[in-house]
């Protein structure tokens, strides 16, 4: 079958030729019908040798943490689930038994690390090929009738904003301000999250006009160009009291600085763009009363959540589509900043 894989430190991705895996006990093979391209494979590939190897990430790596697929064979063992059903994948896997896999908070495992357990496309072979494997029924999501490749990317650019976005909603009551910095992939979802959950004021920031153009699209009351007078402007829209929640998906200095800049008294400080940046806090730097977050993707019941939003039609994915041999190109576009929404693999 063919895949889309990163073979080589410093290298770009390339479609070749690999064999169709098969499902041990209590696995599913998945016909993939949708694989996402997000800016973590980016930063994954954009490693050092020392960096990749530390992190254990494989080599070669087939690329794709957001998969869509039909079930095409189950493993011995498998239940509740028949050949032909439509499912997302969950991607931050974990080991199903600790306290936080109990409560469906996979992305917070904290088993994964010590067992080995890696998210498919970041560790484990991805969604960027023919068929993949998941490693568990756990890991699936009924689709129902959602288009596949219209709703793929829920399952990374809708749950990890979704999961940011409901942790700050006791912060998000009417007269509130929502800042969202960086409405790519993530952005441009968070943006209808934060319409569909909340009565908040939602800003968005970017670095060109066709993302604010997209950002006043799909929901946001005011845009602002991300630049040193933006947090100046954020001041102004909001009476100088600020933004109760920024979230910050780019994760860069300048970007961390204008999110603390930006923050109101008591408000949530989200990076979640992991643009190598670093948040300067003290006495005197930030509101009173501001929290920082980091956090890492969603849960299992925040990924049915968000396939609900779509279901009812608040929450909607810009896509532009490529085919797999195209693979090479979605990254380069995703690169050269030309991605409108979210690029999308369609095998
Ligand atoms: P993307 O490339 O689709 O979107 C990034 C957007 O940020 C683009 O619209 C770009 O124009 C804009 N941007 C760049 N520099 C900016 C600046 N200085 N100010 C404002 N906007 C700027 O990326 P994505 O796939 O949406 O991912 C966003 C970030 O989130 C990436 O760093 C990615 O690795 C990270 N991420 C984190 C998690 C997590 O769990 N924490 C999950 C998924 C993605
Ligand atoms: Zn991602
Ligand atoms: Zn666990």
């Amino acid at each position: 079958m063919k895949a889309l894989q990163y073979t080589k430190i410093g290298s770009h991705p390339e479609v070749v030729e690999i064999e169709k895996p098969s499902p041990g006990p209590g696995q599913v093979l998945l016909k993939v019908t949708a694989a996402g391209v997000c800016h973590s494979d980016e930063f994954v590939m954009s490693l050092s040798e020392e960096q990749y190897t530390a992190a254990g990430y494989p080599l070669p790596l087939t690329l794709g943490h957001e998969g869509a697929g039909i079930v095409e064979e189950l493993g011995e063992g498998v239940e509740h689930l028949s050949i032909g059903d439509a499912v997302a994948v969950y991607g931050p896997w974990g080991c199903g038994r600790c306290r936080n896999c109990a409560q469906g908070k996979e992305n917070y495992c904290t088993n994964a690390q010590a067992e080995g357990i890696m998210p498919p496309g970041l560790g484990a072979p991805g969604s960027m090929a023919e068929y993949m494997i998941v490693d568990s029924a756990r890991h699936l999501v009924p689709l129902g009738d959602l288009d596949p490749v219209q709703n793929v990317s829920l399952t990374d650019a809708g749950l990890t904003p979704y999961h940011a976005i409901k942790t700050s909603l006791p912060k998000l009551g009417a007269g509130t301000t929502a800042v969202v910095i960086g409405t790519g992939g993530l952005g441009h979802v968070a943006i209808q999250i934060l319409r569909a959950v909340s009565a908040t004021t939602v800003i968005a920031l970017d670095v060109n006009d066709e993302k604010l153009a997209l950002a006043k699209e799909v929901g946001a009351h005011h845009t602002v160009m991300s630049d040193g007078g933006a947090v100046d402007a954020i001041r102004q829209l909001t009476d100088g009291l600020g933004a109760n929640a920024v979230f910050d998906f780019v994760g860069a200095d300048p970007t961390i600085a204008t999110a603390i800049g930006a923050a109101a008294l008591d408000a949530d400080i989200t990076i979640v763009g992991i643009g190598g940046g670093t948040a300067h806090v003290g006495f005197g730097t930030v509101a009173y009363d501001a929290t920082l977050r980091i956090p890492y993707w969603g849960s299992r019941s925040e990924l049915i959540e968000v396939l609900d939003l779509a279901r009812s039609g608040q929450v909607g994915v810009e896509i532009q589509r490529y085919s797999l041999d195209d693979g090479p190109k979605a990254y380069e576009a995703l690169a050269a900043g030309n991605v409108r929404g979210r690029a999308v693999i369609v095998p």
